[in-house]
């Protein structure tokens, strides 16, 4: 083997663009498709991203565990040290799974639910986490600038903005905002994918990840608000849940939310 091709050899493993199975893309796709069918009962109106769109090998990056982590480290704003076995890149929509769960149907069907929010957001000239977050700073009376920070003028904080330094106030309120942002984002897009495992049949094949538990539980207990709010039945209000968390689009689900989402924390 000449120096050239083993180099050649050495890149491509440093960044494989492999396939998923077919057989794991069909199951996840007829899971998008069953979540997509329940979503629409919500809202007929709403264009959901179709299964082929959204589970595309084109946009399914498969890389070694070690390699997806330092990558996520790497483009992920929130200082974690949680390990991830995929996540999405919000600036391109791709999607990165870790080899050893390449043909694991929940970490696939999770990351495609988080694609199919970037598609319907990104297809609307919309950048996924500024909308994001900008819906639910709305909630608090807080209104984003294009960069995504804090407009200080807006909302209850021009009238606190006096009293301490602006640069504090950002510096302060911003951190909590995207972090309480990601929570949101991920515990509607979780109880998603347990949904999507519900329809095949797959609720017991892949226990949800501690990580995830309380913030799905929390998504439960709006279920239950936006039921007596809307009184709706347990089905209707888990279909307005499902058509928010394919969206990315929340601004109906945010009265419910109540406080317990955004509490901002007193230490
Ligand atoms: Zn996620």
């Amino acid at each position: 083997m000449s120096n050239e091709s083993s180099k050649t050899l050495e890149n491509q493993n440093q960044e494989p663009k492999s396939e998923i199975s077919e057989d794991t893309l069909t199951e996840v796709r007829e899971m998008f498709s069953a979540l997509v069918k329940l979503a629409a009962n919500a809202d007929q109106s709403i264009q959901f991203p179709t299964p082929e769109e959204i589970v595309s090998t084109n946009h399914y990056i498969i890389l070694a565990d070690d390699q997806l982590q330092e990558k996520y480290r790497s483009l992920c704003s929130l200082d974690t040290a949680e390990s991830v076995g995929g996540f999405l890149d919000t600036q391109t929509g791709d999607v990165y799974i870790a080899k050893s769960h390449k043909d694991n149907p929940h970490v696939i069907l999770h990351e495609s639910v988080h694609r199919s929010q970037w598609l319907f957001t990104n297809h609307q000239g919309k950048n996924l986490v500024t909308s994001f977050t900008g819906q639910l700073a709305k909630q608090y009376g807080f209104e984003l600038q294009n960069q995504g920070v804090i407009d200080l003028n807006k909302g209850y904080l021009s009238c606190i903005a006096d009293k301490k330094e602006r640069s504090e106030l950002l510096s302060f309120f911003n951190p909590i905002l995207v972090k309480q942002s990601s929570e949101v984002l991920e515990g509607l897009t979780e109880y998603a994918t347990q949904a999507g495992l519900a329809t095949a049949a797959k609720e017991n094949a892949n226990d949800i990840w501690v990580a995830y538990l309380l913030k799905v539980l929390k998504v439960d207990k709006l279920q239950r608000l936006l039921m007596q709010g809307e009184r709706l039945t347990q089905s209707q209000a888990q279909e307005s849940i499902l058509a928010a968390a394919l969206t990315g689009e929340i601004s109906k689900l945010l009265p419910y939310y109540g406080g317990s989402f955004l509490q901002i924390p007193s230490h």
